[in-house]
């Protein structure tokens, strides 16, 4: 198949999957696709000079060869695997993670977990006000009852089922995606579709089981069609997750894709400059990694999401028992 049928399917199916950020510096999916005429509008003028930081492995070749074809990587440079968590170096003249960091305080890193950088802070004082009915659940089973009731939002009227979340109440680490997809509205239980299935052998990769953590989403109903959450949905509802946090205190949160990681972070920082850092949630370390759903259409994300979930495992070993 052309390369740039394949280039577009592929983007298609990112931009279905809610994710807006792209590989490619300077160009995010919508500018990518512009350029291979998916939205008819010309680009000889417009096209920027591109650099990659982390196209490769199995699937890349098709992607190279379809954006050397469509002309807009003529002179970049090789691209080449990310080996794992490193700084990230500023490449847009937008406000760094770092920058914005040190803006909001630079955190303490944990102990034993080598050279990851810092990330963001978000602290207390940041924190989105917790409506007082939700302040007031006490247990994991009351969060749960209570979303299954809630009308803060839309969204219970389309869904089948509540997805509030599963596990270890006392997890010492907590998994964050964006909203439940079709299996977990049917089921009311959170990450078990194909993407589920993975993050299942993404923990057992670092020698966790989902009975010993605790797994959620922001969103607890699912939005119609896998739609992208809604601002208004997403203020209505990540009260229950700031109270789930707040209730479980794990050691660590791993936050998987851009939407977990830039509400629980709230930032716009796409996800590639998330990654890789020792972010803080209101005290408790928090990394980034590749949505599993993401991984399922690009398994060259692989090797960077194992490198995360190995920083949240070192993270993990290096905290204090409780
Ligand atoms: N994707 C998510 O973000 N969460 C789920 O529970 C399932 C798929």
């Amino acid at each position: 198949m052309d390369a740039r049928v394949l280039l577009r399917r592929y983007l298609e199916q990112r931009r279905e999957l809610g994710e807006s950020e792209l590989v490619l510096d300077f160009l995010n999916v919508e500018d990518v696709m512009r350029l291979l005429g998916a939205t008819g509008r010309s680009v000889s003028s417009t096209v920027p000079r591109l650099s990659v930081r982390e196209l490769a492995g199995e699937q890349s070749d098709d992607w190279r060869t379809a954006l050397h074809d469509a002309g807009v990587m003529a002179d970049a440079p090789t691209p080449t695997l990310i080996p794992g968590p490193k700084p990230v170096a500023p490449t847009t003249p937008a406000e760094t993670t770092n920058e914005m960091a040190t803006k909001k305080g630079i955190g303490v890193a944990p102990k034993g977990i080598g050279v990851a950088p810092k990330g963001i802070v978000v602290a207390p004082d940041e924190a989105e006000l917790i409506p007082g009915a939700i302040d007031k659940l006490d247990s994991l089973e009351a969060i749960a009852k209570q979303v299954k009731k809630c009308t803060r939002c839309t969204l219970h009227a389309t869904a089948t089922n509540p997805v509030p979340g599963e596990g270890n109440p006392n997890a010492e680490l907590v998994c964050v995606g964006e909203a439940p997809g079709a299996k977990e509205d049917e089921t009311g239980r959170p990450f078990i579709g194909l993407a589920g299935q993975l993050l299942t052998k993404i923990l057992a990769a670092i020698d966790l089981t989902r009975e010993q953590v605790f797994i959620c989403n922001v969103l607890k109903h699912r939005p119609p069609g896998n739609r992208n959450p809604l601002p208004q949905e997403v203020e209505a509802c990540s009260p229950y997750l700031i109270r789930q946090l707040e209730l479980i205190k794990p050691k660590i949160i791993v936050a998987f894709g851009t939407f977990a990681a830039q509400t629980l972070l709230n930032t716009k920082t796409p996800l590639g400059q998330l990654r890789g850092l020792v972010h803080q949630y209101h005290g408790i370390p928090l990394v980034v990694t590749y949505h599993p759903a993401a991984l399922l259409r690009n398994p060259a994300w692989k090797r960077p999401t194992w490198e995360d979930v190995k920083l949240a495992r070192r993270i993990l070993d290096s905290s204090p028992r409780s």
